[in-house]
């Protein structure tokens, strides 16, 4: 299926690994020119260079914290224009409701949701006045189905979306499109750290404790980064303009509803 976004050009945020990777891969495939984001300057030059020879297109490298004022800067002179904005960063990190101070606060709504809302801010007029724009962000599933230790990514998180409700509303007739994309348990570097840690802690192999892992979803298995990107490219598609400041939560049907 031809998306009919070639020649668009994309920012994605967090994108040499894992799920920011899947997307800039399934954008490239469709013939979108990207600027790709990470704070690790050979990974992503690496991840840059594979996915330009892979698919043609053109690809440049921002090696900055896009959740910073200087990183974000960083990522609109390099590409003034998008047409294409896909929203991702780190998730915080897994505790306790009492763990967190103000501080923990702080961080976790800067890096998940003041983050993607300051850029949406810078780029949506752009998109506007051109009157075609897309963004997705990638938020989680916790937003929808809360994960007890993930408090900070549960609150964060939410902020994010509650924006996205009313604005994704404010700005469609223009052409400009947003939604969310939440992930569940996806094969990534993050995953595979949650994995290494449960075997761990359960005293089993790595093997024995992802099969577990598996098991709890309804399709055995976890989502893979390629199947993602290609959710999110289709709503970077041509054929996106009537969904509007949705929520698609992708994780194998681990959220048990009868109704989405
Ligand atoms: P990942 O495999 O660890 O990859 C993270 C990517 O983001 C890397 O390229 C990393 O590169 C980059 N990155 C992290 N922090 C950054 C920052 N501050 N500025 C710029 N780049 C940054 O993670 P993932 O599994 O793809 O997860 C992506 C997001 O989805 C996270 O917010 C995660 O919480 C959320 N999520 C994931 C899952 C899942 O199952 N994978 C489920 C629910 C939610 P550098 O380290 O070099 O910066």
């Amino acid at each position: 299926m031809d998306l009919g976004i070639k020649g668009k050009r994309a920012i994605v945020c967090a994108s040499s690994k894992g799920l920011g990777r899947g997307v800039a891969e399934k954008l490239a495939e469709a013939g979108v020119d990207l600027t790709l984001n990470a704070r690790t300057e050979e990974t992503l030059r690496e991840t840059a260079s594979e996915i330009a020879g892979k698919y043609g297109v053109r690809v440049q490298i921002v090696a900055e914290d896009v959740t910073t004022e200087a990183g974000r800067q960083a990522l609109l002179m390099a590409e003034p224009q998008p047409d294409i904005l896909i929203n991702n960063a780190g998730g915080p990190p897994a505790g306790f409701w009492s763990d967190w101070g103000e501080e923990e606060w702080l961080k976790a709504i800067n890096n998940n949701m003041l983050t993607p809302i300051l850029l949406m801010n810078a780029i949506l007029p752009g998109m506007i006045e051109r009157k075609w724009g897309r963004v997705v962000n990638i938020t989680s599933g916790s937003v929808k189905s809360p994960i007890a230790q993930l408090g900070l990514s549960n609150a964060a998180r939410s902020g994010l979306t509650g924006f996205v409700a009313g604005t994704a509303r404010q700005v469609a007739k223009h052409g400009v499109i947003i939604n969310n994309l939440l992930p569940g348990s996806h094969d990534t570097d993050r995953t595979k750290g949650f994995i290494e840690r449960t075997a761990t802690a359960k005293g089993i192999s790595i093997a024995e404790a992802r099969a577990e892992a598996h098991a709890e979803n309804p399709t055995g298995r976890y989502g893979t980064a390629e199947e993602f990107g290609a959710a999110a490219a289709f709503l970077c598609s041509q054929y996106s303009g009537f969904i509007v400041g949705q929520n698609l939560l992708l994780d194998g049907g681990a959220f048990n509803s009868t109704l989405g």
